[in-house]
């Protein structure tokens, strides 16, 4: 069986060792020694001021959300993970869609500013596909109107911008480390940002709010992670390299023998001042039902590609049904192929051979 993707896990004696340490310690979770070591090296690798390692991606988003400290309207794309949604929703403000661009498949920064009214707080894109967005227009409209913008950056990891980390995108920036991403800690995430005043909100929110034992700053929810998420964090951080090598590889072995040969397969469009961490293969079809016929020959192949993302998230039952005709339109057109780094190129050649004779 070939899923979308597989867990990339370290060598098991690489993870012993840090239980071995956490053994001895004594010392599991509440801010050990790991998951500062962790937080560190992730903020010398995001070039980030403040990173906060967290229980998983969503937590991340909802936290950064309440660290606005207000709620309202929040703009935000219809083309994402549901987590980009519901979190708003779930802090108890509004999901205000913007239809995406169809070549980035990012939030189109052109139609931001029409969205904008007197209850607007923010603006939550998410680069997706670890796509980044155009964030300079979208920090204008932000600062133009004082909005606070929050990039789910959860397909992102080690992507950088004309050679910036996108961590240092907009006032904050959220990731998953799930264990589908490219980056991991089997369940975790975290928040980067380079603002003191948010910084200092987030800490406290991440720990119940505490100030010291007997004290609380305010409002606060259990986000924390502990010692063996961080410790999958530390054996799985130097693979990143190798990781987005192999996927390198395969992503252009996919493009040769797919996109450059039928017109009909169409890839998203990702700048030239990008440098891509390669998480994701999403392929574009000229229409569903192509898009299905490929998928259920490969499913009877016991071949699970996944249709990333479907369906547009202003489609949700607790969202006001706004029509976004590109975000729908490429929702129910786009696949992700499978793409992991244990893909091998006879198992790769086997899915393109099933593609190529189905359309
Ligand atoms: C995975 C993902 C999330 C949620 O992260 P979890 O760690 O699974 O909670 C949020 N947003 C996007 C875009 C994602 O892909």
């Amino acid at each position: 069986m070939i899923n979308v993707t597989k867990i990339t896990l370290p060598p098991l004696d690489e993870y012993y060792e840090y239980l071995k340490g956490i053994w001895e310690r004594s010392w599991v979770t509440n801010q050990g020694p790991l998951v500062n070591e962790l937080e560190e090296k992730l903020k010398v690798f995001f070039d980030v001021k403040h990173l906060f390692f967290v229980a998983n991606g969503t937590i991340a988003l909802q936290i950064a959300i309440k660290s606005l400290n207000k709620t309202g309207e929040i703009i935000t794309t219809p083309f994402s993970y549901v987590a980009t949604t519901s979190s708003i929703v779930w802090e108890g403000s509004k999901a205000v869609f913007v239809d995406i661009d169809p070549e980035t498949l990012n939030i189109d920064p052109e139609k931001i500013e029409n969205a904008i009214t007197k209850d607007t707080i923010a603006i939550l894109p998410t680069h997706v596909f670890g796509n980044p967005c155009n964030n300079s227009i979208i920090e204008n409209i932000a600062k133009k109107h004082n909005l606070k913008v929050i990039y789910d950056a959860a397909h992102s990891f080690g992507v950088k911008y004309n050679d910036l980390s996108i961590s240092k995108l907009g006032d904050i920036s959220t990731y998953s480390f799930h264990a589908t991403k490219i980056f991991h800690t089997i369940e975790g995430g975290a928040i980067a940002t380079n603002d003191d005043t948010l910084a200092h909100t987030i800490s406290y929110m991440r720990n119940f709010g505490h100030n010291g034992q007997e004290d609380f700053f305010g409002l606060g929810i259990n986000g924390k992670n502990c010692e063996f998420h961080a410790a999958m964090g530390l054996c799985m951080l130097p693979n990143l390299k190798k990781s987005i090598e192999k996927r390198k590889n395969l992503t252009n072995s996919y493009d040769n023998a797919l996109i450059a040969i039928n017109k009909d397969l169409k890839r998203i469009k990702i700048d030239k001042n990008v440098e891509y961490n390669y998480s994701y293969y999403p392929i574009i079809f000229k229409n569903e039902e192509d898009l299905l016929k490929v998928k259920s020959a490969l499913n009877n192949k016991n071949i699970f590609p996944r249709r990333y993302f479907y369906p547009s998230l202003n489609k949700l039952n607790y969202v006001n049904n706004y029509s976004m005709p590109v975000s729908e339109s490429i929702s129910k057109r786009i696949l992700c192929l499978p793409l992991f780094d244990d893909l091998t190129e006879s198992e790769q050649l086997q899915i393109i051979n099933i593609i190529l004779n189905k359309i």
